[in-house]
């Protein structure tokens, strides 16, 4: 797939969850941007110490929406988060892309574990037509959706991963509150990995993919490395500031 450079115009934007905004781009030349769900694109910004670069996962459901899409969240005093939180419809950024692993391979495993904290879970937004298309052609396939945040209000997409798992029953998913207490069937509470137990995790069988809180991504990886995972059925994707 080639990376390539590209101006942006932001469409669209709306708030998703407190801190937490929602933007939709197109790319000036037209271009659809061919990208595998689960990559990201990295934005360009101008600075008095030069050109700094942050990476958005691509939030968007391929055939759902021709919006390059992200979800970004607010980091106190972060240079992106003032140039999002601030940015009007019509205006245009430079970005590059697509970049990144975290993308479904071809392999069967028995269930793929998708485990997010906040806009981590964007990835596996954008995956759901392609996890569609597994489940209806691998009768075995299980997939499970962990969210991990603090409160209700946090959560990013429940509509479109709760409607999924009404279409798919091998479809499951899951918000796990670290601060508040549980109230529907699909919600838990504690920190997200703290649930893995529930389900077995089998290093034989199952697939995990770790996306989101370098904290939350550190403590699963060593739970799952314990548990006799091998470190390629574990992919993770932190979301730290590259410099
Ligand atoms: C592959 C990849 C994909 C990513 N995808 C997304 C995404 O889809 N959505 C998204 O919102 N972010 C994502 N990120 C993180 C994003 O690139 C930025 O790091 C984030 O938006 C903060 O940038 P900033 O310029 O606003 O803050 P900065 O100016 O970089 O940081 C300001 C201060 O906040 C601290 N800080 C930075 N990040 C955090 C944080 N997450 N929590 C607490 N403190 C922090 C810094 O150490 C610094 O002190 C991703 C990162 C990577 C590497």
């Amino acid at each position: 797939m080639n990376r390539q450079t590209f101006t942006l115009t932001l469409q669209e934007a709306r708030m998703i969850a407190p801190g937490v905004r929602h933007l939709a781009f197109t790319r000036d030349d037209g271009e659809i941007l061919a990208y595998v769900p689960g990559q990201f694109i990295t934005v360009h910004i101008n600075t008095d110490l030069g050109l700094a670069r942050r990476s958005y996962s691509i939030a968007s459901i391929p055939g759902q929406s021709s919006y390059i899409e992200i979800a970004v969240s607010y980091v106190a005093g972060g240079l992106a988060t003032e140039l999002f939180a601030n940015m009007e419809v019509g205006t245009t950024l430079t970005a590059s892309g697509p970049f990144g692993r975290l993308i479904l391979r071809e392999e069967q495993p028995k269930r793929y574990f998708l485990v997010a904290t906040g806009t981590g879970v964007t990835p596996y937004r954008a995956m759901l037509p392609e996890l569609a298309q597994r489940l209806n052609n691998e009768p075995e396939l299980a997939v499970t959706v962990l969210f991990g945040t603090r409160t209700r209000e946090d959560i990013l997409y429940s509509e479109d991963f709760l409607e999924f798992a009404k279409q798919h029953p091998r479809f499951n998913y899951r918000a796990c509150y670290s601060r508040m207490q549980p109230d529907t069937d699909y919600e838990c509470q504690g920190y997200v990995q703290n649930i893995f137990d529930e389900f077995k995790p089998n290093p034989e069988n199952d697939i995990f993919y770790l996306c989101g809180n370098p904290h939350m991504i550190d403590a699963s990886f060593a739970k799952l490395t314990e548990l006799g995972f091998p470190s390629q059925n574990v992919r993770r994707e932190k979301y730290v500031s590259s410099k």
